[in-house]
This record gives structure tokens, C-alpha cells and sequence, in this order.
């Protein structure tokens, strides 16, 4: 059989290089960071991490998971209902909670295991869930996974975001769900509306916070701080991959209830191992860290300031966004790659993004903005971006 199915994929294979959208990874051999070394021996200065506020290779984190190590062990060799739980997981459920101002938290494996296992347990064919157009895969699975009614609204329209609700008046109950920050164009979900029309049709409203959390809001408590609406949203989910130190993890966190439940029947929490103590360990500290003072936030709210500002000025076309995502509009695909890869000569590693990942005649180079970034790694960035922006015609 597999003769005939390694042919079958090989031109499956062919078809995605032909089609320019074959992934290759690149090998980095020094930690996560605003500078990496390359396999090639290059070195780099990183602006497509999600390493929000710098944490990745942060000392105080790589020393709470090495004292973990020592006091806790390596692997818990279980799920957490059997015998997988320790005190760091409740200790960091409770943070997070607090962080957020929620009522408790319950941990994955990854954001990913969250919104796959949100959905299923708390919604029948009876209720409804309205979802945004441009909504994280997890959420997409999630939802497919669920017996509710599916309703869809365009990415952050609000108009049609009431008519959806309006059409799914006659269910039981329903869930409006959306992400904080949208990953490709870097927009901040309109938190303040979506609540309003929650509150006038009788809805609950589930947030992810993977790309704001840490971020978004004068102390990035996420979207929910920046729209006052912290204790107030039913549901939000995050990840401990990216700003929150970028290993692995994720969480539910929301109404005590919920939590409950999900404890009682969420799959991927029921079938799938704890987290290591030694990422418990480091979220405890990251939290810590984030609590005690607004350093790292307000560097990253500086830097990306910074980096939007002297980019506009310079001539790109840039997404508005509260975020840490700048997308420098492009609208062609092989000049975003053109630019990506002359970029990268310069020294400055950035992803070009084109169809089908983004809408036909949407390319862009999306550029993260980092607390690990100094104000020399910025001004070498805009100066690479101005210099082959001219040579390849963008800028004047
Ligand atoms: C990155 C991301 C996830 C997945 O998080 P993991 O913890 O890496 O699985 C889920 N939702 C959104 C919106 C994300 O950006």
C-alpha cells in the first residue's frame, strides 16, 4: 500500500513548493531573543517572535525552573485528575486567575488543547456560538468539536456581529467568541461593542488573550483591561507560549462554574499530561515578575511606539493597532518575499505573509515588537526597512 500513497504525496508535496507555500524551517542555536545565531552561523536581530516582553531567555525564569527541577522533579508521569497535579499547577491557576481578575483558572498543555476542549463540555445542539470570521485555528477545531449551532460574523463588524446575534435569539444559550488580538493584521478585537451587544441579546462572551495577554492595556492585563471589562467576561483563554515566557502551556480562566465544569469534562485536560513543574514554576515567577512592576510592559508599549511612528514617517503603510503586531502593508506577494529575504542580508530576520494565509492582495511583512528589543535594534530595523524599501521601489 504505501507504494502507491508515497507517490500520492509526493505530488501533493510538489503542488504546495510549486505553489510557493512550502515551510521551511530556520535551525537557531542560541536562546529566543531580541539577537539569535542562525545554523548558518548568521546572527540576527529577531522581529518575529512572540516574545512579547522578553521572557524567553529571562534569568530570574531560568532560575525558578532550576530550583523546580531540583525540588519538584522533572515530569509528573500523569494527567492532572489522576495524579498530575501539584501545588505549583494550583498555585499558578490561582495567579492567573488574580492576574486576571477572574474566579479560577484551569491549565493545558497549550492554548491550543484550551480552545479545543472549551466548547464541547459547556454547549449542546440547544445553544449557539458566534464566532469572528477571522477567529485562531484552536477555536475554529474547538468550535467543530461542539454540538451547538454555528453562527459567523466578519472580522470584527459589529453590524453583523448584531445580526448573527439576532438570528440566534432562538437558542438556549449562546457564547460569542473572539480573539483579543487578531494575529494577522494586529487588530484589537472591539471588546467595549461586543459586550454591549452581549448584554443586549442575552449572550456570554469568551476572549482569547493569547496575543494580548502581557501586551495589550497599561499594564497588559489584555483587552479586558484596556476596555474595562475586567471580572466581567465569562470566558478568556491564553497561552503560556508567548509573551508569559514562551515555553508551553495554556489556560481557561473565567467563571468558577465553568471552570468547574471543564475540570469535570474537558478532554484535553482529561486525557492529556500536566505541565512540568519547571513551567509551572517559571509561569509563577513571570507573573511575579509582571505584578511587581509595569517595566516590561511599558518598555514594549514604548518600543512599539517607537517602531510604528519612525516607520510611518518613513513612508510605509502601516496597520493601526493597541497591539505589538505592526503589519507593513505590501499588497503583492513575491515583493513581500523579495523584501523578506533582502531584510534578512541586512541582518534583520521578519515573515512575509501572502495568500492564502492572509486574504488575496493583503501581503504584508508582519513585524513583532519585543521588550527585549533596544533602541539600536529598532533604529537598525527602520534603517534596513528604508534602505531596501528604496531599492526595491516601495518608498520614493
Ligand atoms: C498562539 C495562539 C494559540 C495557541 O497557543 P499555544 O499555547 O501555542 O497552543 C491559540 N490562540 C491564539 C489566538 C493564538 O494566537
Amino acid at each position: 500500500m504505501y507504494d502507491s500513497y508515497r507517490d500520492h504525496l509526493a505530488i501533493q508535496l510538489e503542488e504546495i513548493r510549486e505553489a510557493g507555500l512550502y515551510k521551511n524551517e530556520r535551525v537557531i542555536v542560541s536562546p529566543q531573543g531580541a539577537e539569535i545565531t542562525l545554523n548558518t552561523g548568521q546572527k540576527v536581530l529577531n522581529f518575529c517572535a512572540n516574545n512579547y516582553l522578553g521572557l524567553s531567555a529571562n534569568k530570574k525564569l531560568v532560575e525558578a525552573a532550576k530550583e523546580a527541577l531540583d525540588t519538584h522533579g522533572y515530569g509528573m508521569s500523569s494527567v492532572r485528575f489522576i495524579c498530575g497535579t501539584g501545588d505549583l499547577h494550583k498555585k499558578l491557576e490561582k495567579k492567573i486567575a488574580d492576574f486576571f481578575g477572574t474566579e479560577d483558572t484551569i491549565l493545558y498543555a497549550a492554548c491550543f488543547d484550551a480552545n479545543g476542549g472549551v466548547f464541547e463540555p459547556l454547549l449542546t445542539s440547544d445553544d449557539a456560538i458566534i464566532s469572528d470570521s477571522l477567529n485562531h485555528a484552536s477555536i475554529i477545531d474547538g468550535v467543530r468539536l461542539c454540538k451547538a449551532n454555528r453562527y459567523r460574523y466578519e472580522n470584527a463588524d459589529m453590524d453583523d456581529l448584531e445580526a448573527q446575534l439576532q438570528q440566534a435569539q432562538e437558542h438556549r444559550f449562546r457564547l460569542i467568541v473572539t480573539d483579543g488580538v487578531f494575529s494577522m493584521d494586529g487588530n484589537v478585537a472591539p471588546l467595549g461593542k461586543i459586550y454591549e451587544l452581549a448584554s443586549k441579546y442575552n449572550a456570554m462572551v469568551m476572549v482569547d488573550e493569547s496575543h494580548s495577554a502581557g501586551v495589550v492595556g497599561e499594564t497588559g492585563r489584555g483587552v479586558t483591561e484596556l476596555y474595562n471589562l475586567r471580572g466581567k467576561i465569562e470566558i478568556i483563554t491564553g497561552t503560556l507560549g508567548k509573551a508569559f515566557g514562551g515555553a508551553i502551556g495554556g489556560f481557561t480562566t473565567g467563571k468558577r462554574e465553568i471552570i468547574e465544569m471543564l475540570r469535570q469534562r474537558s478532554r484535553p485536560y482529561l486525557f492529556s499530561n500536566s505541565i512540568p513543574p519547571l513551567v509551572a514554576a517559571a509561569g509563577l515567577k513571570m507573573i511575579e515578575m509582571m505584578t511587581e512592576t509595569n517595566e516590561l510592559q511599558d518598555r514594549l508599549h514604548h518600543n512599539t511606539k517607537y517602531f510604528m511612528e519612525k516607520m510611518l514617517k518613513a513612508g510605509f503603510d502601516i496597520k493601526p493597532t493597541q497591539s505589538a503586531i505592526c503589519a507593513v502593508m505590501l499588497y503583492d506577494a513575491k515583493l513581500s518575499q523579495e523584501l523578506a529575504s533582502r531584510l534578512l542580508n541586512e541582518g534583520i530576520y521578519v515573515i512575509g505573509f501572502y495568500y492564502p494565509v492572509v486574504p488575496k492582495g493583503q501581503a504584508r511583512i508582519r513585524v513583532q515588537l519585543s521588550a527585549a528589543h533596544e533602541t539600536v535594534h529598532l533604529d537598525k530595523a527602520i534603517a534596513a526597512f528604508t534602505k531596501v524599501g528604496k531599492e526595491l521601489g516601495i518608498l520614493k
